[in-house]
């Protein structure tokens, strides 16, 4: 054996889809080829003086899971070089993790804008729960950039937006929205759990933070909970780092290991998903029994031009209107054998959901009109079978 250790690998240069397999190894003394999983809930040192050391700088070392494990920090930095960002924390959900962002970030009497077009339990987050503690939130459509603009107040902290949004796949200007944050010294905060790292980058385009549920694209393959916040040392650190030690809204070791995995397939999977449900949007568009068709990547997207720019695709969600109101919509539902007949998305399987009776129950039906998620609204997550199995699928319910 020589003496000789390789030089560590500079990940500087490398592109996303290398880092999704190579960046944040950490190999033990054994030198195992795959991360290896780590089930402690603590670790020893060799001394009291070493035990006192690892104390003062415990964002660098390991000594409990509630706060520090490898596994974890492996998912971490991976997930951290494919956002482009400098640091990243793991949560044990999605929700959490924006739960973190805000407990970490403000205070009572601050000031939320907030997109309208947000997951549902972000909405009861932020209105419902930091609500009660003094933060106040104000919600806007997320494409007029001068309501972000006007929503501003003097005690406004933090901007958070969802693009593209579920389930019409609305597009925000995350550049734009970025720059208004920035002059009202607000955190802008995104969302990026429909295209992730594999098709948009938000902190390249100006975004402050940005926000995963890793239990959707991560992951990919319907698993485990997981969430994750990504931005710069100052705030993940500073402010982020000492939130998660203290109040333990932790990732476990097992949950980190399989999304750790996951992201060696997020480009492949995201790539071939959004193919997918492009082929399938262009398909619905023709189709005599739909009315419209919603995704990013389609010329009669109202947002076509700015997804274009900001995305590298149109995502793996699309949206349609029946012809024949909420009667149709089920119909082409309970006419699938092979799509899953599930809310939740982000996996290899297809899934297919009515919003309006479903994910969007909660909300007033004033409000979903306005918002567009009509009855005759048919949400899908294209996963990873033919775009062929899934047409003749669909075809039944949708008649011709
Ligand atoms: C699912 C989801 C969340 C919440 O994530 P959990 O892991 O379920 O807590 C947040 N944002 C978006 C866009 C989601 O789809």
């Amino acid at each position: 054996m020589s003496d000789k250790k390789r030089s560590p690998l500079d990940i500087k240069n490398l592109s996303s889809e290398t880092l999704g397999v190579r960046a944040g190894v950490r190999r033990t003394e054994f030198n195992e080829h795959s991360e290896a999983m780590f089930l402690t809930s603590s670790f020893c040192f060799d001394s009291a003086a070493d035990a006192a050391h690892g104390f003062a700088n415990a964002e660098k070392g390991f000594i409990y899971s509630r706060f520090t494990n490898p596994t974890v920090a492996m998912f971490q930095d991976r997930l951290a070089a494919l956002e482009g960002g400098e640091a990243c924390i793991a949560t044990a959900s999605g929700m959490s993790a924006i739960m973190t962002v805000a407990m970490a970030h403000l205070q009572a009497g601050d000031h939320v804008v907030c997109s309208r077009s947000v997951f549902g339990a972000t909405i009861q987050l932020f209105s419902v729960i930091l609500g009660k503690f003094g933060i106040e939130t104000t919600y806007v459509d997320m494409s007029d950039l001068n309501a972000w603009q006007s929503a501003v107040k003097p005690n406004t902290k933090l901007f958070y937006l969802e693009t593209p949004s579920n389930p019409l796949t609305e597009v925000g200007d995350i550049a734009a929205i970025s720059k208004i944050a920035n002059s009202a010294n607000a955190l802008c905060v995104v969302d990026n759990c429909f295209c992730t790292s594999a098709l948009q980058k938000p902190l390249e385009l100006g975004a402050d933070v940005v926000i995963h549920s890793a239990t959707k694209y991560l992951d990919g393959q319907g698993r485990v909970l997981g969430g994750a916040i990504v931005g710069r040392e100052d705030f993940i650190l500073g402010k982020v780092f000492p939130y998660v030690r203290t109040a333990g809204p932790t990732l476990s070791a097992f949950n980190a290991w399989v999304i750790l995995k996951g992201l060696e397939t997020l480009n492949l999977r995201l790539e071939k998903q959004s193919q997918s449900a492009l082929e399938l949007a262009t398909w619905l568009e023709q189709h005599p029994a739909v009315e419209r068709v919603y995704h990013p990547g389609l010329k009669s997207h109202p947002q076509y031009e700015l997804a274009k720019r900001q995305q590298k695709m149109g995502g793996p969600i699309l949206s349609f209107v029946l012809k024949g109101g909420k009667e149709a919509a089920w119909k082409v539902i309970d006419g699938t054998k092979l799509l899953s007949i599930t809310a939740n998305l982000g996996d290899t399987r297809t899934t297919i959901t009515h919003p309006a009776t479903t994910t969007h129950v909660r909300v007033s039906p004033e409000a979903r009109a306005a918002a567009g998620i009509t009855d005759s609204l048919v949400r899908i997550a294209v996963g990873l079978e033919s775009v062929e199995d899934i047409q003749k699928d669909l075809s039944a319910g949708l008649g011709q």
